[in-house]
């Protein structure tokens, strides 16, 4: 038997050949340097910020090109199926804006490259394993788990590396052993279990200069000097179902994918997928290896973003605190590019898509992620958002994730005038992070959340009915900023409260405080709170009645 009869006796019906699905994915027409990237993430309803991260970076480098970017569901994982995580993946991508040309959709596949959904592509997997067995790359392997286990156990006592190698699985070199070569036929013959190895030809246990290496394009870490592998790593599974590997090899060189953006994690397989690529002679990808996310710990330390102890390593936290997807994508770039902020100072008001993402200026070891600094970007994001915008934003929010802020979008043109509050002076006002801060913020203005939050000043405290009283008594709401303030400045006099701060701290003995006191007891009885927006503009929004309202209730 030569390895083609081989190959035909392991999958004996496959409808296509390796040629009809070449013909079937042609090289895409795209213009000269246009790049084509896929995120493939894997539906286990848990999607994270690491897959935002590598989603906005495969987004520009596609788009940015004049190229393609596709959605590939890679589920080959079985156990790990979670029903309506593709649902999940689609919309929570679609919410930080992230548009696949092709893919995977909401409402079925688009594109002429797929199905891109791996575990419909079974028949395809199996054509190109074949081709390889035919080639002699690759052989179908009955070793049970007991039989893996004794052989793992037999390396560990000898000190080698574990696996199945060159060495160890009978059925690797079944065409130097005729009886082997009758067992494999028998076996395949009674439809025994069998999974497809790569029949690698690394050189196993090699040391130093023995180990041979091939030369690696990545876009980010630079030319890799990748060892060769020598293990004959699984390339399909007894069910079926191809692993990761070989999926990835199959799929990113049928779909034409031309950059293969991935975590660091898979830079331990790239070995495997050179050594693939090579034997069924194809041109390889240019790698993206991204730097895993992560973060300062509690002790100090640098440490990855853990799914168990952080929760912001989830994009579900991003959405249900309200964050602006224009925030994020801002953050993001940040740590994306190490010269996206000084980018960004050059040019405020530019669309973030006009910045010139590349692949070279992304971090190789350990991208750090700080909720602090998200948020000071997010302020400085929402500050170049209409004020309009931003309230349809909170109500949609609210409507998905916190009902109980109803309240506030009965009236959406106050809504609109209070989150303009100090946003366009001259050194405006930062006090918008993220919706839920953002209800809480303004919540003062819905008699819904008002409280009194905050103790009345000590020197003005056992003043404060009369200092309420003459202040409502001489209210009025037509008089503007300058004359307001003068009527708080004679109610201070009146009640021996020095006119200026600093007349109250040359002779403090002679007052009782000084102005600030005073329009602190104002403030504190209409906002709950000591500190607040300017006060007279406040009040504007909030209309006389509610003004007078908020103060006879404090007297
Ligand atoms: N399904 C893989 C994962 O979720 C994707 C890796 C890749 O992009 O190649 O990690």
């Amino acid at each position: 038997m030569n390895y083609k009869e081989l190959a035909e006796l392991v999958y004996p019906d496959l409808p296509h050949t390796v040629d009809d699905y070449e013909a079937m994915y042609p090289p895409r027409n795209l213009p000269e340097g246009a790049k084509v990237t896929r995120l493939g993430p894997s539906p286990t309803g848990f999607i994270h910020l690491g897959n935002l991260y590598g989603a906005f970076a495969d987004e520009r480098l596609a788009h940015q090109s004049g190229g393609t970017f596709f959605l590939r569901i890679e589920d080959t994982d079985d156990k790990r199926y979670v029903p309506n995580a593709v649902e999940t993946i689609i919309t929570s991508l679609a919410f930080f804006d992230i548009r696949f040309d092709e893919g995977v959709t909401e409402h079925g596949d688009i594109g002429v490259y797929g199905d891109y959904t791996q575990s419909h592509r079974g028949e395809i997997y199996r054509t190109f394993a074949k081709e390889m067995i035919a080639r002699g790359k690759a052989y179908p392997c009955f070793l049970t788990e007991d039989e893996i286990q004794a052989i793992r156990e037999e390396q560990e006592a000898a000190k080698l590396g574990p696996g199945i190698y060159a060495g160890y699985s009978p059925y690797r070199d079944w065409d130097k052993d005729p009886a082997v070569e009758e067992i494999v036929i028998n076996k395949l013959k009674a439809g025994e279990d069998f999974v497809v190895r790569l029949r690698s030809e690394g050189k196993p246990n090699a040391v130093g200069d023995e180990i041979r290496r091939n030369k690696v394009v990545d876009a980010i870490r630079g030319t890799l000097d990748v060892p060769e592998n020598f293990q004959d790593v699984v390339m399909i599974k007894t069910t079926g179902i191809p692993t990761y590997h070989f999926a990835h090899v199959v799929d990113d060189h049928l779909m034409r994918t031309t950059h293969v953006i991935r975590g660091e994690e898979w830079l331990p397989s790239l070995p495997i997928h050179v050594e693939m690529f090579q034997d069924l002679g194809w041109e390889l990808p240019v790698y993206c290896h991204t730097a895993q996310l992560m973060k300062i710990g509690e002790d100090g330390n640098k440490r990855k973003l853990s799914k168990r102890k952080d929760p912001e390593l989830s994009l579900d936290y991003y959405r249900s605190m309200g964050y602006h997807p224009a925030a994020v994508r801002e953050y993001l770039l940040t740590i994306l590019n190490s010269n996206y902020e000084e980018w960004r100072l050059a040019n405020p008001d530019a669309d973030i898509n006009d910045f010139p993402f590349s692949a070279e200026k992304m971090s190789n070891s350990g991208a750090l992620f700080d909720l602090n600094k998200l948020n000071d970007v997010s302020k400085d994001t929402l500050l170049r958002i209409p004020a309009a915008e931003i309230a349809d934003f909170l109500a949609k929010w609210s409507a998905e994730f916190a009902p109980e802020y109803a309240y506030a979008f009965r009236d959406m043109d106050l809504l609109t005038q209070i989150l303009d509050l100090g946003r366009n002076d001259a050194k405006p006002r930062k006090d918008l992070v993220y919706a839920r801060q953002i209800m809480d913020f303004i919540g003062y203005f819905f008699d819904e959340a008002f409280r009194i939050e905050d103790d009345y000043p000590a020197e003005a405290a056992a003043d404060r009915a009369a200092i309420l009283q003459a202040y409502l008594d001489s209210y009025d709401h037509a008089d503007d900023q300058e004359t307001w303030f003068g009527k708080i400045r004679e109610i201070a006099v009146a009640n021996s409260y020095a006119a200026k701060p600093k007349d109250y701290k040359k002779n403090p003995d002679s007052y009782k405080g000084h102005v600030g006191h005073v329009s602190t007891v104002i403030r504190i009885a209409l906002m709950g709170r000591a500190q607040s927006p300017d006060v007279w503009t406040i009040q504007q929004i909030m209309g006389e009645d509610k003004v007078r309202e908020r103060i006879s209730k404090a007297i």
